[in-house]
């Protein structure tokens, strides 16, 4: 890829920009972002950002990506629901979505006469890729007249199958909103067991059947790592994903999305949390408070990562086929239905 130069007053200035948000993030474990790795990042975040307003392009950025993508070059970031309601909304011509390939989906089925790149290309995600629609109809057969949620970690012709999708913020109140005291939820099976557990502690109490599989970062997690971190720091406050195991829930002090553990990072006056999550998620709250101590021993999402400041900006300069999204009239319409219906009930 043929980079002009850039003019090296420009460089250091943004260098120097992203040296303002991304010094108090962490690079690896205990290194964190010098000023000479910003001056590296900023040849490329400086061209991205110049190129995406010559393109008309809006850089949607999971929080789970990389941090110079996240602070450097998103318009928006932030987890599934918030980026799928920017995208609903964008007025941008493109859509540059870094995350994974059922995330760009998901854009181009709320957004299907707009151009919808992903530069990470088809990037897995091991919920995502954990049922297929076929399997989601033989579900539906064996349990008719049983609702299908699917959580929005799914394909689009998984969506198209769901009467209903669902997000790790909102599933719990959609799911007790409904009706039936039986549910299907797929594809999220530790999920599926965390909804019915709390079904019953809210006195709601309804059968879950699911199928699918779990995420490779969050099922990782056990009880044990949260006792070691309440051993070595015993004032830490331990926040989990609930795509972790029932058992880590239950041995953390908050549960929720990514959105809810950084709103309730923000209103808490402690000042130190263990997280048992994404790494992206940890970065991104070590950029935003800079007087609170964050805790992670593991976790990454080898997806996610596949997002580069290298393959975004190729992206915007010439995508190639694979990295743009297309997908049937017919999907689009019946997944944009089960959206819908979650923006709906969402509310
Ligand atoms: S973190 Fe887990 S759920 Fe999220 S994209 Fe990666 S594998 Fe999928």
């Amino acid at each position: 890829m043929f980079l002009p130069p850039l003019d090296e007053a420009v460089l250091q200035q943004e260098a120097h920009r992203l040296y303002g948000l991304l010094n108090s993030v962490s690079r690896s474990q205990g290194v964190k972002w010098t000023l000479e790795d910003c001056l590296q990042a900023a040849s490329y975040t400086a061209r991205i950002n110049q190129l995406k307003k010559e393109k008309d392009a809006v850089i949607l950025a999971h929080s789970y990506t990389v941090p110079e993508l996240v602070c450097g070059v998103a318009d928006f970031s932030g987890d599934s629901y918030a980026l799928s309601r920017q995208a609903a909304q964008t007025a941008a011509g493109t859509i540059i979505f870094a995350g994974v390939w059922f995330m760009a989906e998901t854009a181009k089925i709320l957004n299907p006469s707009k151009q919808v790149i992903a530069p990470a290309g088809r990037a897995g995600c091991t919920l995502a890729d954990g049922i297929t629609a076929q399997e989601v109809r033989a579900l539906k057969r064996a349990h008719p007249h049983v609702p299908v949620l699917c959580y929005v970690n799914s394909t689009a012709e998984v969506k198209a199958e769901s009467d209903v999708c669902v997000t790790s913020g909102n599933v719990f109140d959609i799911a007790a909103a409904l009706p039936q005291r039986e549910l299907i939820f797929v594809p999220d099976l530790l999920m599926a067991q965390n909804l019915e557990i709390e079904l019953k502690r809210r006195g709601t109490p309804k059968k879950i059947i699911s199928a699918g599989s779990s995420c490779c970062v969050h099922a990782r997690y056990t009880p044990q790592d949260a006792a070691e971190l309440r051993r070595q720091y015993p004032h830490i406050k331990i926040l989990a994903h609930p795509e972790c195991r029932p058992e880590v829930c239950a041995a953390a002090d908050y549960v929720g999305s990514t959105k809810g553990m950084q709103d309730y990072v923000a209103a808490s006056s402690d000042k130190l949390f263990g997280l048992l999550t994404e790494q992206g998620l940890v970065n991104r709250l070590e950029a935003q408070y800079k007087d609170k101590k964050f805790i992670w021993s593991f976790g990454v999402c080898s997806y996610m990562k596949e997002n580069t400041l290298q393959n975004t900006l190729q992206a915007l300069m010439q995508p190639l086929p694979e990295q743009v999204v297309a997908l049937s009239p017919e999907v689009i319409a019946r997944a944009r239905k089960s959206l819908d219906k979650m923006f709906e009930l969402a509310k």
